[in-house]
């Protein structure tokens, strides 16, 4: 079977009912929901991995607080993810595809996301993917979008917002764990104040470096993590600022700046911090985190006020989503609004997962509809979780019902989320791994 696009008959590698671009934390959660709820679902990826920041982002802990009873905590139980620790990125490779599998997932690596075909206005009737036989379509009947960058939903027409009111975004950063530690080595979950080196306070040594160009510029900010080995440290601390996330002239400019990054706070680690002088490079991230970029307008934007006084809606589909309002200072080193700035346990309603331009999307993950800084809180994977949950048992009931995600009864998709045991609407917040108040990531 072959579809007209752009003027060329192109392949069909297959029709599905629920379509989910990018199989990061958001949408890998999204198709398995999709799927559990019988509905035939396809997964894209442009890697050769499952996870996306999970796995080759090389991202971790998985940080933020929910209410109980999301996929969240099956995901944490089969990552087997110990508390305050970077989880095992090799195992959750294969735990993630594994799970995948389990559900009935129809998986389709190696293949980007290029274009969109549209039967009418603002209707999406398939993907079309970038191949290793050129362009490739995929027929859907509903499409997510968890690209992290709001990919699908820009290329079907959806209008977005980008960055602080200056179009500045949050820096990227490209993560890497060092091996060879000592096992009594420093570790600093982000800034925290009671971490010393002989020269004196971490953070400020750290920010001496910075100013003296011993560090790169604007690396002012070392936070280094807990992997479950005892030898090794997570290293976030490469950032590039000012960078376009949406240009690939400026990614690509950028993604070659954070690599060159990695040895100058290896050596610095070494010289500066008792237990690092063995330690070696023993991985890094394949490609740079990028932590900003679209945010689809929905029916909804969630705003400042909703996550600062921790707001409840009647169509929330996550409950009780709590982080700090956790910007990288777009214009400097560490944090924008220092370290204490906390949201209120808030929710995200479903309109913040449904973009206004379009008729059969849905978006999950960091590029659902919110404000710079209320992105900056719900960002992080445990939040994104349960919003993939949320948007593919919605998919799954708009195709049952023949309806759009906008006309969705959404006490229905709320019964289903209780049904599967998820808490909607209790005070009860679950103690996650990590401590949501005060790190930074
Ligand atoms: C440097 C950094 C550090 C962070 N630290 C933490 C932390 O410690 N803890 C925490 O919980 N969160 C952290 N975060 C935030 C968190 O990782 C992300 O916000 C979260 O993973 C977003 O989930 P997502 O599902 O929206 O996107 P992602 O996890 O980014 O997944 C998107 C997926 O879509 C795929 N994709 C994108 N475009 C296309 C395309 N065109 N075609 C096909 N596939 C595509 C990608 O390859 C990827 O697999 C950090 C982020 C960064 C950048």
């Amino acid at each position: 079977m072959k579809v007209l696009f752009a003027g060329k008959d192109i392949p069909v590698l297959g029709e599905y009912e629920v379509v989910v671009a990018g199989a990061g934390a958001s949408g890998i959660c999204a198709a398995i929901s999709s799927s559990r709820e019988g509905k035939r679902t396809a997964l894209i990826e442009r890697y050769g991995i499952v996870g996306g920041n999970l796995t080759s982002g090389y991202i971790g802990p998985i940080m933020g607080g929910t209410s109980h009873g999301t996929i969240s905590e099956e995901i944490h139980r089969r990552l087997k993810v110990e508390p305050r620790k970077v989880h095992n990125f090799e195992q959750a490779k294969i735990e993630l595809a594994l799970l995948l599998q389990e559900a009935g997932v129809d998986l389709f690596l190696q293949c980007s996301l290029a274009d969109v075909l549209m039967e009418e206005e603002k209707e999406i009737t398939g993907l079309v993917l970038a191949t290793q036989m050129g362009l490739s379509a995929i027929l859907g009947k509903c499409f997510i979008d968890s690209t992290g960058d709001g990919t699908l939903a820009f290329l079907a027409g959806a209008s977005y917002e980008y960055g602080r009111s200056d179009k500045l975004v949050q820096p990227v950063s490209l993560m890497f764990i060092l091996g060879g530690v000592s096992s009594d080595a420093i570790y600093c979950e982000g800034v925290n104040p009671d971490v010393h080196v002989p020269s004196g306070n971490f953070i400020r040594v750290c920010e001496e470096a910075c100013e003296k160009g011993i560090l790169p510029p604007k690396v002012n900010t070392i936070r280094i993590f807990h992997t479950g080995s005892p030898n090794e440290r997570m290293i976030n601390a490469t950032q590039k600022n000012y960078v376009d996330t949406l240009s690939s002239k400026s990614l690509s400019d950028a993604e070659a700046k954070v690599r060159k990054q990695i040895q100058t706070i290896h050596t610095f680690l070494q010289t500066v911090a008792p237990g690092y002088e063995n330690s070696f490079i023993q991985g890094s991230s394949s490609t740079m985190g990028i932590r900003e970029s679209r945010r689809i307008n929905g029916e909804y934007i969630l705003q400042d006020d909703d996550i600062e006084t921790g707001r409840t809606f009647s169509d929330v589909v996550v409950h009780r989503a709590n982080f700090l309002i956790d910007i990288h200072n777009p214009d400097g080193g560490g944090q924008a609004e220092g370290v204490t700035k906390s949201a209120q346990a808030y929710d995200i309603p479903y309109r913040c997962l449904v973009p206004k331009d379009v008729k059969n999307l849905l978006i999950a993950g960091r590029a659902i509809s919110g404000t710079h800084r209320a992105h900056a809180s719900y960002r992080v994977m445990n939040i994104c979780m349960p919003m993939g949950q949320a948007a593919g048992i919605a998919a799954a009931l708009c195709v049952e019902s023949g309806v759009s995600p906008l006309d969705l009864d959404v006490s229905v998709l709320q019964d289903r989320l209780i049904a599967l045991g998820v808490d909607l609407f209790s005070d009860d917040q679950i103690e996650y791994p990590f401590n949501p108040s005060n790190r930074e990531v």
